[in-house]
Formats: C-alpha cells, sequence, structure tokens
C-alpha cells in the first residue's frame, strides 16, 4: 500500500512545524514493532518488594497530596504525591519581587513550581490499560482535582500532565504512574500551539480542533472523544484524543466525560500495544495556560498526545525541530481502526 509512495513534506498548523513524511522503502507500516521491552531496564524498583509505588509502602514515598477514594486505607485506586526529586521546587517562597529578570540578555526566574507523581494503581503489574474503564477515567479526574488545586497558586501559568511508559521513553520507575509539572511560565511550545490556533480563529472564524475532518485519518470514536493519526504526525503511530466538544482547559472535564475518556484511552492503549508489541510511549495533555479563562479562548481546544517510541531523535530534528516520519498517518489509522482488541472474560 506504501511501497511506491513519494515523501511529503506537511504543516502541522495546529503546533506550526513542518514534518517530512518518508516512507522507510524496507519496512511496510504494519513491520513497525518496538524492539525494546518496557520493563526491561526500569531501574531498580521492579518488584513490590522494593518498589516505593506499591500497596503497603507508602512511607518510601514523599507526602502523599491526596488519594482517590478520599477516605480509603491500603485500598486506595490512586494516589497523588509529591516527587521526590523535583524538578522545580515547592519550597521556594514565590516572592512578591520575584519576577522575569534579564541578566546580560539571559531570562532568569526562580525554580518555583510543583512536581507531582500520580500513582496509578497500588498493584505494581497493573498498567493504565489494565484498569478498567472507569479505573482509568478515576485517574483522569485525579489529573483535573490536581489541576483545580494547582489553578489557586498564583503564580502557576502552565500544568503540564505527562506519562512516560517504558526506559526508552523515560521512565524511571516500572509501577504504572504519570507526572504533573505545574510551571510559572508559558512554555514555547504551548504559546507557539496558542498562537497558531488564534490565527486559525482569525482567519475562518472557527477552533481548528472543532473543524477537524478526520475522515481516513480516525481511528475510534466514543461519545464525547475520537482518536486520530494528525494530518502531520512526527512520529510513526503518534496519535491524538480529541475532545469532539469544544473546551479549552482539560480540567473543565466533566465526571460523565473523563469516564467516557477513560474507555477511549484505555482502547488507545490497548491497540498501540498490540500493534507495536508493547512500545515505549510518552502521553501528554496539551491543555491551556491557567491565568485564561475559557471565555478568551474560542480557539484553544485541548487534546491529548501518545507519541510510540519506536526510533530515536538525531541531529536533523534537533537541529531544525522538523520530523521525519516513516509512516504516513493514513496507513498508521487504517492499522490501528483494524486492530481487534480481544475482550476479556
Ligand atoms: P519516571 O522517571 O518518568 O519513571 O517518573 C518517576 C518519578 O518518580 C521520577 O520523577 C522520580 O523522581 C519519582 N520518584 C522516584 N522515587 C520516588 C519516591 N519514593 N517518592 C516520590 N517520587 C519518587
Ligand atoms: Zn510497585
Ligand atoms: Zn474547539
Amino acid at each position: 500500500m506504501t511501497t511506491k509512495q513519494n515523501p511529503e513534506i506537511r504543516k502541522d498548523t495546529i503546533n506550526n512545524r513542518f514534518v517530512i513524511l518518508s516512507p522507510a522503502r524496507s519496512r511496510r507500516p504494519s513491520d513497525f514493532k518496538s524492539k525494546s521491552k518496557p520493563e526491561s531496564s526500569n531501574g531498580s524498583s521492579s518488584n513490590n518488594a522494593t518498589c516505593p509505588f506499591c500497596a503497603g509502602n507508602e512511607h518510601q514515598c514523599a507526602p502523599e497530596i491526596f488519594r482517590s477514594p478520599e477516605d480509603s486505607s491500603s485500598d486506595w485506586k490512586v494516589r497523588v504525591i509529591e516527587n521526590l526529586y523535583p524538578a522545580l521546587s515547592r519550597d521556594i517562597e514565590a516572592k512578591a519581587d520575584d519576577c522575569d529578570q534579564m541578566k546580560e540578555g539571559n531570562f532568569i526566574r526562580t525554580g518555583f513550581g510543583f512536581h507531582d507523581v500520580v500513582i496509578e494503581s497500588p498493584v505494581h503489574s497493573v498498567h493504565l490499560p489494565d484498569l478498567s474503564e472507569e479505573g482509568v477515567g478515576g485517574v483522569l479526574l485525579a489529573y483535573k482535582k490536581r489541576l483545580l488545586q494547582l489553578f489557586d497558586v498564583d503564580s502557576i501559568s502552565y500544568v503540564q500532565v505527562f506519562k512516560n511508559y517504558g526506559a526508552s521513553a523515560g521512565a524511571s520507575m516500572s509501577h504504572s504512574h504519570s507526572q504533573i509539572l505545574a510551571l510559572p511560565v508559558i512554555p514555547t511550545t504551548t504559546s507557539t500551539r496558542l498562537d497558531s490556533m488564534k490565527m486559525y480563529h482569525h482567519q475562518t472564524g472557527k477552533c481548528i480542533l472543532c473543524d477537524i475532518q478526520a475522515d481516513n485519518l480516525l481511528i475510534d470514536k466514543s461519545t464525547h472523544f475520537m482518536s486520530i493519526a494528525p494530518f502531520a504526525s512526527s512520529f510513526a503511530f503518534e496519535t491524538w484524543i480529541v475532545p469532539l466538544y469544544h473546551s479549552s482547559h482539560y480540567h473543565e472535564i466533566h465526571e460523565d466525560k473523563a469516564m467516557d475518556l477513560g474507555g477511549l484511552l484505555k482502547l488507545t492503549l490497548q491497540k498501540l500495544s498490540l500493534q507495536l508489541n508493547d512500545p515505549p510511549y510518552n502521553l501528554m495533555i496539551h491543555t491551556s495556560p491557567l491565568r485564561v479563562t475559557s471565555l478568551q479562548l474560542p480557539y484553544a481546544h485541548w487534546y491529548i498526545q501518545i507519541v510510540p517510541q519506536l526510533s530515536t531523535v538525531g541531529g536533523f530534528e534537533m537541529g531544525t525541530g522538523c520530523y521525519i516520519n516513516p509512516v504516513f498517518p493514513e496507513d498508521a489509522a487504517k492499522l490501528l481502526r483494524e486492530v481487534e482488541v480481544p475482550k476479556k472474560g
């Protein structure tokens, strides 16, 4: 189906970046499989005797922020804890005069922020897609709850929710978890995305993600969400989950929609695992900055990006910010659409 396809340059108009789609001559899209086992090199925490994230080892963790259910003891389902090795410090006092400083052309700001870990299951061997749809929905609601708490901290501007699965995707712990990093600045990829979405809205009067025609890029649809291979995918089998309704901020999600999203996220992760041999992956929630209200953002629409790690990034990508993707998204979408997930039970 893609053996003689010519390379193509596409532009991701949502993120304002180019991608080179260049089908690998020797490999068909269906031949793409992960070679590295996510569990194989995941550091010391490979069993529940030594893993601080396992139920029973809570005392080995940094302080808990909350757990779900709130009144649970050893039977908790999700725990949100402080990161023992945070990238930013919640203990630095955000001083009134802590504004951006320019020193000889360099930007400096105190490293204040929050870095949390979300433990997605009490059981070491249970990974995110192994949870029930409601279980995945419960993790998604924990993200929402923490985002709402961070919203109350005036100096926090942006919150990144992300998950690294597998050593080559950056994970150091094999127990199922994700992370939440709250920043006092808006990352440049976020402001670039917002500017691009705003430009599209200015030109068309529409939100670019409400306007998306998935067609042959569609993988699956639930009541409120769709999973797609984005038109200008930077990575092989990159998948987005997009709300079918307009929403600028992830934390606006209602409980019923979180449960619906839980089902589609579970299905998507199961399909990627079956198609690509349980690949390492990164998952990111791309939301809007906290200090801007939804009324001010008719053009901004949140989504989830999932990137299976099937290749390494080289000098061309670092130099240009333009990725070379060997799998056309239409082919990736077709393969993922057709994956049959065995029903348990
Ligand atoms: P990752 O490296 O993506 O697997 O994320 C795991 C995170 O858990 C890292 O950022 C670690 O700093 C953090 N971490 C490791 N051990 C603990 C612990 N005992 N309590 C809290 N956080 C931890
Ligand atoms: Zn564990
Ligand atoms: Zn929209």
